[in-house]
């Protein structure tokens, strides 16, 4: 395959190539060509750009299916984490053709989006929300008209290419079983997983496995962590047993103790709307970084933003984090240029704390969950994915290359917008989007990543 005399696009050099679908781990070198891996060889290559990668692991670029970004500024954040594909599967959108057709002039890196169950009630209960729901969205039942409108405008979603289908039960309180059934029925017919942020605690589990279960809908139980809280042992283990009775359900995890969404959303007023000053202390407003009480609670859900959760332990992030079900999704949470380090920092910091620090993964699990796992996750209804992932000739040359001595995250709840250390170069369909740890501007190589229409 490797012919002496072609010179390649780009040939990255001397790299510790690790890809964990060939448990390959070899110093080796790769030639790029039309976007795509050509050769891996320890033979030398040559070509028109070369990457030195000695002393660098050149693994496949981190693929997340979570990230509720997806504006320019935000793609650029999470390049220089090492993402090369981002996905927003939970919220999704309500009109899936727009939404890519929105971004068809470029992005730095791969994108790409579900039809939500949030955003689709949204659109037909008129709620006046807009990220999440706030109104009729969140709290009004939908009539037998209206949730069959939501299900023609699902099925419409997945025509229109959409990944999966999202759902999150505690932003649509008012959805009754019948409406979610109706949904999950979608996500079965169509072999779709349903990308759902379960009611948190086991009885939370329990119900989306029983929905799933009824209908035979593939599950994706998203952010583990922050829907299991002290219970992450025991649901993960329900998750486990499912998995042994044949059942097609996974889940994900992002590496931070505490979470963040919209105050005025549902989830947020439902639990804290007439909560104790000691519980409202779990809430930071993470512009002034102070802790609410009733009157700052108030206050703040007047204005509207984002809010900082602070419920969970490290223990507990730990226990979702190293447990081989779990894929790291970041989650990632940014509007007006404020959010949650997670946006900046998930990959570096699972790497940095979790690999070389606590040694709690090895280099290669934690690759995997970052790229191969949720690669598979998609491939029965994307089957392009089968081309991210991994790093053999014929992939999608999306790379990330990075220092295992130093990576390491860097933003925090006050600074959430520190981009990592270590992080060295980052290659998006055959294009360098970060190089020498800094952004390269002015280059959109981001493709869409979409299910055959
Ligand atoms: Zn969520």
């Amino acid at each position: 395959m490797n012919r002496p005399d072609t010179v390649y696009d780009r040939v990255i050099l001397d790299g510790r190539v690790m890809d964990p679908e060939s448990s390959l781990d070899t110093v080796s070198n790769i030639g790029l060509l039309d976007g795509q891996i050509a050769a891996l060889t320890t033979q030398a290559l040559r070509g028109r750009d070369t990457v030195d990668a000695r002393g660098l692991i050149v693994a496949p670029g981190f693929i997340d299916l979570h990230d509720h970004g997806q504006t320019p500024e935000t793609y650029r954040l999470r390049s220089l984490d090492g993402v090369t594909t981002t996905l927003e599967l939970e919220l999704g959108t309500s009109d899936v053709a727009a939404w890519y057709r929105e971004r068809s002039a470029g992005e730095r890196i791969n994108y790409g989006v579900s039809i939500g169950h949030i955003k689709v009630r949204m659109s037909v209960m008129n709620d006046a929300g807009s990220f999440m729901p706030v109104g009729d969205g969140a709290y009004r039942t939908a009539s037998p008209e209206q949730i069959a409108e939501i299900v023609r405008l699902m099925e419409l979603g997945l025509r229109e290419g959409a990944i999966s289908i999202g759902a999150g039960f505690p932003y649509t309180p008012a959805a009754t079983r019948e409406e979610l059934l109706a949904v999950f029925r979608v996500a079965a017919t169509s072999k779709t997983p349903i990308h759902l942020h379960i009611t948190p605690g086991s009885a939370g589990l329990k119900e989306a496995l029983l929905l799933a279960g009824e209908t035979n809908a593939p599950l994706q139980v998203v952010h583990i962590n922050s829907s299991s809280l002290a219970e992450t042992p025991v649901m993960l283990e329900m998750i486990s047993d499912a998995r042994a009775h044949g059942r097609d359900v996974t889940t994900e995890a992002y590496p931070y103790a505490a979470g963040m969404t919209e105050i005025q959303s549902a989830t947020i007023q439902d639990v804290y709307g007439s909560a104790s000053d000691e519980r409202l202390g779990e809430l930071e407003w993470p512009r002034t970084g102070e802790r609410l009480n009733r009157e700052s609670f108030a206050r703040y859900t007047r204005i509207g933003g984002p809010i900082v959760v602070h419920t969970n332990t490290e223990q507990m992030v730990a226990a979702a984090l190293t447990s081989p079900l779990t894929i790291v999704a970041s989650d990632a949470y940014w509007q007006n240029g404020a959010g949650h380090p997670r946006t900046t920092g998930t990959f570096s910091k699972v790497l940095g704390r979790y690999v070389r620090e606590a040694r709690s993964l090895s280099l290669m699990e934690a690759i995997r969950k970052m790229t191969l796992m949720p690669a598979q996750r998609l491939e029965a209804r994307v089957p392009a994915m089968r081309q991210k992932g991994r790093l053999r000739v014929g992939a999608d040359a999306d790379i990330t290359i990075f220092d295992a001595a130093s990576v390491l995250d860097r933003s925090t709840y006050r600074e959430p917008s520190l981009s990592p250390v270590g992080i060295e170069h980052v290659i998006v369909n055959g294009v360098s989007v970060v190089a020498n740890a800094r952004a390269v501007e002015g280059v959109t190589p981001g493709k869409p990543v979409r299910a055959p229409t």
